[in-house]
Order: structure tokens, then C-alpha cells, then sequence
């Protein structure tokens, strides 16, 4: 893992609730997603660090010269 944060070390096993909310602020984006969606598509033990790069897909500050510009953030888990 290029940069060890709290998003790597939580596990979708790990997480119980039956939505998952997601949201961008900078582009705005906002949704939930159900839980065992996210587990049949991408197994429990995804990470949630993971989960933010699949789910801010198509975000174009995700990778800028600069580095991860993007907002995404899973306000159910109070990061
Ligand atoms: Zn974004």
C-alpha cells in the first residue's frame, strides 16, 4: 500500500450497517450504496481505501500532478 491511512486498514467485513453513504464534495457527488452489492462485487475484504478509488472513478481530481485532490469520503465511517 503506497499510502497507509485509516480508509486501508477498514474492511468491508469489518463495516455491519446495510448502506454505505459516499460523497465528493469538491465534485459533488453524493450516494449510498448497499452494502452487499459492494461484497458481491468486489469480496469482503476489500479495504474502504479501495472502495474510494473504485467509487470516485471518472473523478479527475482523483490524479493530478499533485497527487489525490479529490474529496471522496465515506461520511459513515467519520472520515
Ligand atoms: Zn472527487
Amino acid at each position: 500500500m503506497a499510502r497507509p491511512g485509516p480508509l486501508s486498514d477498514v474492511r468491508l467485513k469489518d463495516y455491519r450497517e446495510p448502506v454505505i453513504e459516499f460523497s465528493c464534495r469538491r465534485c459533488g457527488r453524493h450516494g449510498t450504496i448497499e452494502r452487499k452489492l459492494l461484497v458481491k462485487a468486489f469480496g469482503a475484504g476489500v479495504s474502504f481505501a479501495g472502495l474510494r478509488r473504485r467509487m470516485a472513478m471518472g473523478c479527475e481530481r482523483m490524479q493530478t500532478p499533485e497527487g489525490d485532490k479529490c474529496g471522496a469520503h465515506f461520511p459513515c465511517l467519520g472520515t
